[in-house]
């Protein structure tokens, strides 16, 4: 039987009409679908800033919407918000920027911040890489998991980031990094043996596109994509953006691995959204994917082997494109550099920066000065700072707001979990 997704037209951020679209979605492609126990809700919230990460993360109306849903099934017993935010913020921030605190009393639900909260290990047993993972407590006891990713593309996973890369916030940041280079898509399929969701409820009522994950820009697409499949649901996804869904690794690794459909063929698309309507409007759009070489900046960059798109290559290429997205003239001011990327053969240049571990095996070089950034691959973190420092290059997100959020509060966020995690935890699995 062909998996089924349903696309849903949906022009705007309103709770109880977002609701209304869930529902039919869900009585129509799974009616018998049983939404009960302990419910995991998994959104994206990667980064959610008012000045300079306003599109790429999940809206709190969508999650409202769902949550309304909810109250009409008598068998949950919780209902749990499980997030760890990226760059290094902590994640109550963000669900604070994001909106999400306001649902806490609304809807008596928890949201968990993973850095700050109990973990649990889980092993995957049919994983090709990762064996065993770090969750939040509550993601390893839950009987019913949703994700609710955010329609956009992503330049460290082949343009296209949806509800199979949304699993990489599942995980501690301590092991977000391991194998984020050019074997993140079998980490990806890996993860989907610990966490792979009952429901997919994707926001593609506006979708970010192009640029770096956190700071690109949005346009209004009008769609609600529901699915219970990952792999169908990704594949959709893909398909509005105009992509190949068997030209993106993780997707065809997924299916490969046998958690949906092969194909496109194999997929029954249906819902009051034509395909055609999305299509139209992301022709035209860039979605930024390119070798990191071929961006267009003061510095000289060159790519050696290997060429990590989720690693070294393309986390430069994402900081690139913060500074683009939201301070473009900075870009005319950067120093004349010549960047390496990856292990590269001879180089005589003025001044040389070394990107990830790779790059620092670069040999023989010639410089006046020679700097590294260490790393397989680097944070995005460590990227932002290090540039501030040796360079003076101030990137958008350094604010003060989430200079105090990052350096200060998030260890102090860590250091509460690390304690917490110390003590005896005797809740039943
Ligand atoms: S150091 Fe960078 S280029 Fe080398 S394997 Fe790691 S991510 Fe890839």
């Amino acid at each position: 039987m062909k998996q089924k997704v349903f696309l849903a037209s949906c022009e705007g951020y309103d709770p109880p009409a977002i609701a209304q679209k869930i529902k039919t979605a869900v009585n129509t492609i799974a009616p018998k679908l049983h939404i009960t126990g302990r419910v995991v809700i998994k959104p994206n919230l990667v980064m959610a800033h008012p000045k300079v990460a306003t599109e790429g993360y999940t809206r709190a109306e969508v999650i409202e919407g769902l949550l309304q849903v909810l109250q009409e099934y008598t068998g949950i017993t919780q209902t749990a918000v499980v997030e760890k935010s990226g760059l290094g913020v902590s994640t109550s921030y963000m669900y604070r920027n994001a909106g999400y605190r306001a649902l806490r009393k609304k809807y008596g639900i928890r949201l968990v911040s993973m850095e700050e909260s109990h973990k649990r290990i889980v092993v995957a047993n049919k994983a090709r890489l990762q064996y065993y993972f770090t969750v939040a407590r509550e993601m390893a006891q839950r009987e019913f998991l949703i994700f609710v990713p955010k329609l956009k593309t992503n330049v460290l996973s082949h343009a296209y980031s949806g509800a199979i890369k949304l699993n990489i916030g599942t995980i501690d940041s301590a092991e977000r990094l391991f194998h984020h280079n050019r074997d993140l898509p079998i980490k990806l399929a890996d993860l989907l043996e610990i966490a792979n969701p009952n429901l997919i409820v994707t926001d593609g009522i506006r979708m970010a596109f192009g640029g770096n994950q956190m700071t690109q820009h949005g346009t209004d697409l009008g769609v609600l994509v529901i699915s219970t499949n990952v792999v169908a649901h990704d594949m959709v996804c893909a398909h509005l953006l105009n992509l190949d869904p068997l030209k993106i690794e993780h997707i065809r690794e997924a299916a490969y691995r046998g958690f949906g459909p092969s194909s496109l063929n194999e997929i029954e698309i249906i819902g009051d959204y034509p395909v055609h309507r999305a299509q139209s409007k992301t022709r035209d759009l860039d979605f930024g994917f390119c070798p990191v070489h071929q961006f267009k900046s003061n510095f000289a960059i060159q790519t050696g082997k290997p060429y990590c798109i989720a690693g070294c290559q393309g986390i430069f290429l994402d900081w690139l494109y913060m500074i683009n997205d939201r301070k473009p003239k900075l870009l005319k001011k950067f120093p004349k550099l010549t960047v390496l990327i990856g292990k590269c053969g001879a180089v005589h240049a003025d001044r040389i920066l070394l990107v990830g571990n790779c790059a620092c095996a670069s040999r023989p070089l010639k410089a006046k000065r020679i700097t590294r950034i260490h790393g397989c691959p680097p944070s995005h973190k460590r990227i932002v700072w290090d540039m501030m420092i040796g360079y003076g290059i101030f990137n958008p997100l350094v604010r003060p707001s989430l200079i105090w959020d990052a350096y200060i509060r998030y260890p102090f966020k860590k250091l509460k979990g690390w304690f917490l995690n110390l003590k005896k935890d005797n809740t039943s699995e």
